[in-house]
């Protein structure tokens, strides 16, 4: 159950309701966020609502039956928008493109991406500053220092900055060079992690994890809504699977599921969906028609040389044609 607290509840109306709650054998949470005040209940036992609603400081009770509640569009049914800033807004309605290289790797490569992406039209440019791999001799990231760099040269022509966050102690560094934070697939359940996001007042991409249940991702979402950040987006980048043909199965089949379970954005990211830099394109254009709400790509000016994921790196050239084919599809009115 979720119970919307009136903006002009007193701590004791809230403290009735959560007494009235518990006798009748429900758990309350308290919830604050950008927005507004809620009490999530949690319980089994019959009640009735409109018993509910009657306490002074109540401004609306949902049930809410699944394991996730606040993510859940069976509380809000009207579709999440995330605004960045500049009209850059992610939600229903509206493909928003992310592209940039895996890493960034210097001041060249930056400005050379957020100049293309600028001609395309794309507002917000991905870029990993700190990054997780699974060998420790690989490549790690330019770190903070990179990352300043990177949304000095992005912010100068008005272009966002997506960028992987690894663990609770970078937050407070970041904070100023980020506009949108990502959760990697590897830290999808690092709930220490998402409690602090969610004490943020910045937009979280949130990826799923290698082997995650849609389930899965909806909790973790939970965890940052109910630590009082409602800006999140989630992300299907690929699951395990037994085909080794690819790098991952990209599960096209999240994107209407997670849309009709929860009111938050849905982005798909086929660079690592597939892993596969010729199919890349065919798995964006294919995510836009399964109706994600935004596409998160890998591209590089030259990928044989990309200090990370070059194999499923866009060059310049093929995500432009990417980028025509989806205004194709925006203009047939397919998306
Ligand atoms: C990335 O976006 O470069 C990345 C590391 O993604 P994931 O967490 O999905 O593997
Ligand atoms: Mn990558």
């Amino acid at each position: 159950m979720i119970v919307t607290l009136a903006p002009n509840a007193s701590t004791e109306h809230i403290q009735e309701i959560s007494n009235f709650l518990g006798r009748s054998g429900w758990k309350t949470t308290p919830v604050q966020t950008q927005s507004a005040r809620y009490l999530v209940g949690i319980g089994s036992k019959e009640i009735d609502l409109r018993q509910v609603s009657q306490h002074t400081g109540v401004q609306d009770v949902h049930r809410v039956t699944d394991v996730y509640k606040l993510v859940s569009r069976a509380w809000k049914v009207k579709p999440t928008q995330i605004e960045l800033g500049d009209g850059v807004v992610i939600g229903e309605g509206s493909l928003t493109v992310m592209a940039g290289p895996c890493s960034i790797e210097d001041e060249q490569q930056v400005a050379e991406t957020v100049d293309f992406l600028s001609s395309q039209g794309v507002q917000v440019m991905r870029g990993g500053a700190f990054k997780p791999r699974s060998s420790p001799y690989s490549f790690r990231g330019v770190g903070l220092e990179g990352l300043k760099m990177f949304a000095s040269i992005a912010r100068a022509k008005r272009v966002k900055v997506i960028t992987e966050v690894l663990d609770v102690s970078a937050i407070e560094p970041m904070l100023d060079y980020v506009d949108v934070f990502q959760v990697g697939a590897r830290n999808s359940q690092n709930f220490t992690l998402l409690d602090e996001l969610g004490r943020v007042d910045k937009p979280v991409l949130l990826k799923r994890g290698l082997s995650g249940t849609l389930e899965e991702l909806l909790q973790s979402a939970e965890y940052i809504f109910s630590k009082g950040n409602e800006k999140v987006i989630l992300c299907e980048r690929g699951i395990r699977t037994y085909e080794k043909a690819y790098r991952n199965t990209l599960d096209l089949n999240a994107i209407p599921y997670l849309k009709e379970k929860s009111h938050l954005p849905v982005v798909v990211d086929p660079s690592h969906g597939i892993g596969l830099r010729k199919h890349v394109p065919t798995m964006a254009l294919a995510g836009a028609v399964a109706g994600a709400d935004g596409l998160l790509i890998e591209i590089h000016r030259c990928p044989e040389e990309a200090l990370s994921d070059g194999a499923q790196t866009l060059s310049f050239e093929e995500a432009a044609e990417l980028f025509k084919n989806l205004e194709k599809l925006a203009a047939a009115g397919i998306r």
